[in-house]
């Protein structure tokens, strides 16, 4: 049943093959036996009450494609009814009183919550390896790290412990993670999804989107994901689409640009070899390779760890042990227990984090470093459109590597700076990225870790990346792959 892409099971709870509640069942029971750390909560009376609600909506008729299919969330979006962390002990026992509108959204289209899945601390991270509640196993090799930040959404995909969930791309949260564990994601345009309800990291860089093990499953829950919210006020106003229309759509003539600066010393012979091999395949579906330069993708490492901790200090000022999350058991008076419950209540790297966006946005050294960041995040983003006169997609590799050991470079914030290099770039221009399964490496311990394809369209073009992806996926198996767990 978990091999099912979510077309099959629609078609199968529509006709009454399956019920809602056999499938949530079945689902609860894959979670309950996994040892990955995947999920941080899960309450299967919850999870059974809205099957139960959705079989309902099935026998009535004329129910949304969606309805009756199982889906698990980022810790980052909250949710009624399940606690909301943000893989945090500063929210470690919080309870919102109101869904994001991703959850209610796909909600509201009959989607049944399985539970909330672990992730990097505030989305911090890019192993997964900041949250309060442990590290995640990598399903193709549990030594390895699945990615981050959104690395439960993507281990839990990858072991088929849910069909279908959500991540968050701050600078690549969704593909990297997605690369690593061998399954599909994508980050939308910045704006295209509703970030209300997201716990917030930073605020312009921050963007939700689906993981599952297709392009064509992300088109799918994009459907019901995307679309103006007059809550958020970065959302977009643009029209409604399917973001299936193109998944048909032949590829001759495509013109894909592959960025010279995504394929340098740095980049590990494993992970070539998969891209180059996928490029060959596009190539014989009839696309073109143009050589492109994105001559500022070095930047984007130093630009995004200003920017992005910038935002991160001033977004997470609301945790004060007042209003919000952990308070001290003691202190004495309100400075001190704002210091002592922020100083109990974050992680290492969320505390970095903080220090060094205060640091960038204080006197003297705004002009220095913050606005300096803001002015190269705009010739980056001018980068793609000179690209995209030469190209109508860009393709490359997501991380350097593949998957790295657990533990290696937990205590190196650096190490995992720069192997977000080929992500963060999409992400400060504001573009939808995926990344699709497209082959294995080896790793350091000879094992077999997945390789994930980059593609980056230009604004507002998810359908025909979707489309693009899913021709791949129409000629290649290796989207299909389970790992032996
Ligand atoms: N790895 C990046 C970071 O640590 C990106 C995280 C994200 O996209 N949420 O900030």
């Amino acid at each position: 049943m978990h091999t099912k892409t979510l077309t099959e099971l629609s078609a199968l709870l529509h006709s009454k093959q399956l019920s809602a509640t056999e499938l949530a069942q079945h689902y609860l029971q894959r979670i309950a036996a996994s040892d990955l750390n995947a999920f941080v909560h899960v309450d299967p009376a919850l999870t059974l009450a809205q099957a139960t609600q959705a079989d309902i909506l099935l026998s009535q008729g004329n129910a949304p494609a969606l309805a009756g299919i199982p889906i698990a969330h980022k810790d980052i979006f909250v949710t009624r009814g399940w606690r909301s962390t943000a893989g945090s002990k500063m929210l470690a026992n919080y309870t919102s009183p109101f869904d994001a509108t991703v959850v209610e959204r796909l909600g509201q289209d009959g989607m049944v919550t399985l539970g909330k899945l672990n992730c990097d601390e505030f989305a911090m991270g890019s192993a997964n390896e900041n949250s309060f509640f442990g590290a995640v196993k990598n399903p193709w090799d549990k030594r390895a790290v699945p990615g981050g930040s959104s690395g439960g959404s993507a281990a839990a995909i990858a072991a088929r412990l849910t069909p279908a969930a959500t991540g968050t791309d701050t600078g690549g949260s969704i593909r990297q993670p997605a690369s690593f564990c061998g399954v599909t994601g994508i980050k939308p345009t910045y704006g295209r999804v509703s970030r209300y309800g997201m716990i917030a990291f930073a605020s312009s860089l921050d963007q939700g989107g689906p993981i599952a093990q297709s392009a064509a499953d992300c088109a799918l829950l994009l459907n019901s994901m995307a679309g103006f919210d007059a809550r958020d006020s970065t959302s977009l106003q643009h029209p409604q689409e399917d973001f299936r229309c193109e998944l048909n759509t032949p590829l001759t003539g495509l013109r894909i640009g592959v960025p010279r600066e995504f394929f340098t010393a740095g980049l590990a012979a494993d992970v070539e070899q998969a891209v180059r091999a996928a490029l060959a395949t596009y190539e014989k579906l009839g696309a073109t390779l143009v050589d492109i330069s994105l001559p500022k993708t070095e930047l984007s490492i130093p630009v995004y760890y200003v920017i992005a901790p910038a935002e991160a200090s001033s977004n997470l000022s609301r945790f004060d042990g007042v209003r919000y999350g952990h308070r001290a058991a003691s202190y004495d008076g309100l400075t001190d227990m704002y210091k002592k419950s922020r100083t109990e209540g974050f992680g290492d790297e969320v505390k970095r984090r903080i220090l060094v966006g205060s640091y960038v946005l204080s006197h003297g050294y705004y002009d220095a470093y913050y606005l300096q960041a803001q002015k190269l995040r705009r010739l980056i983003a001018n980068d793609f459109q000179s690209a995209f006169a030469h190209c109508d997609v860009i393709m490359g590799p997501v991380a350097p590597t593949v998957a790295w050991d657990l533990g290696d470079k937990a205590d190196d914030p650096v190490a995992n700076y720069l192997a977000d290099i080929f992500t963060l770039s999409t992400s400060l221009a504001g573009l939808p990225g995926m990344s699709i399964p497209c082959g294995f490496g080896q790793g350091e311990k000879n094992s077999q870790r997945p390789v994930g394809l980059q593609l980056i369209g230009n604004y507002f073009s998810e359908a025909k990346l979707l489309g693009i992806a899913h021709q791949y996926q129409s000629a290649t198996t290796w989207h299909t792959q389970i790992p032996a767990i």
